[in-house]
């Protein structure tokens, strides 16, 4: 059983010519509703790949919760445990794109912001059950603590995406059994600038350093950077058509997540996490990009 704590959004996709300057209105080309959220998407992976996933986390009591909650319900996830903030709007994002693939963000952290360490406190046995938790930093930082704080006590796996990296990121947070940054975040967190496979090597022995006892780096096309005890190597991504790669990061942590829970093999886990990538990336959208087991499955052997 895995258990994701995280943010539950809605993206508002406008595709525009242009974006609009300050003071003029311009016409959107098209808009959609995409229901997102790192911590959401990365329990549809886990869900889409065949593990018994529950979400924990906050919507608000707008039009968009039920549809929230309605997709990640769709895809197979156990939403009793995801709370509702009265008064408040669920989290969102306002994306803007223009005709060269560049894109503009606001974000509106909404209920996600209001998921409290003391939330987690209530929910323990539903944390304490599972067989690994997987966190994202898209809801307060004290809340991911407290949750890895229960899930540690309780000796339960823990794996941490951190994204976004923000400013102030507690030390004790890098203290997890798996973190997997992708080469940006990883950058952000350990100051080395990733272009190679030593570097790569580098960032992760100083995640390590820091307490984290296993480091995955994800490189995009190139696939995953390795690290623990036995040292580093390159797990190499599967070729693909790649048309979307959003969410290509979460569907990796997911499925990740779920081999690793069930086969305890962290190379063939994160090979599993390449190809469920892969798969993300080669399909328009989100939740619905993300790939089922036999379709991972499928890639792994071809
Ligand atoms: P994020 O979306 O968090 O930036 P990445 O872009 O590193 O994460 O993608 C996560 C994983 O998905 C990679 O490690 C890789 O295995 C797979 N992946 C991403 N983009 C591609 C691609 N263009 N071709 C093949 N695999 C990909």
């Amino acid at each position: 059983k895995i258990v994701v704590a995280g943010s539950i959004n809605m993206d508002l996709v406008l595709r525009c010519t242009q974006f609009p300057k300050p003071g003029t209105t311009i016409v959107a080309q098209s808009y959609n509703e995409i229901s997102g959220g790192k911590g959401a998407n990365q329990a549809v992976s886990a869900a889409k790949v065949g593990a018994q996933v529950s979400m924990l986390g906050r919507v608000g009591d707008d039009a968009f919760a039920d549809r929230l909650t309605g997709s990640l319900k769709e895809h197979g996830v156990d939403c009793s445990h995801v709370l509702t903030t009265p008064n408040c709007e669920s989290g969102l994002a306002l994306i803007m794109l223009d005709q060269t693939g560049q894109n503009s963000i606001v974000f509106v952290e909404g209920a996600n912001g209001r998921f409290t360490p003391e939330d987690a406190r209530q929910l323990r046995n539903v944390i304490e059950s599972s067989d690994v938790v997987l966190l994202q930093l898209e809801i307060p930082l004290e809340t991911v603590q407290e949750v890895v704080q229960i899930a540690k006590a309780a000796n339960v796996r823990v794996i941490l995406d951190p994204a976004p990296v923000p400013d102030d990121l507690p030390s004790a947070l890098l203290q997890v059994d798996l973190i997997c940054p992708n080469e940006y975040e990883a950058e952000q967190l350990t100051g080395i600038a990733i272009d190679s496979p030593e570097q790569a090597l580098a960032a992760a022995q100083s995640l390590h350093s820091k307490g984290a006892r296993h480091v995955v780096i994800t490189l995009g096309g190139l696939g995953s950077f390795l690290f623990d005890e036995s040292g580093g190597r390159m797990i190499p991504a599967f070729s693909t058509n790649v048309v979307d790669t959003t969410a290509a990061g979460d569907a990796f942590a997911g499925a990740l997540a779920v081999h690793w829970a069930q086969h305890g093999n962290l190379d063939d886990a994160v090979r599993f996490g390449n190809a469920a990538g892969a798969i993300a990336a080669s399909r328009m959208g989100a939740q619905p990009s993300m790939g089922t087991r036999s379709e991972i499955e499928r890639l792994w052997e071809s």
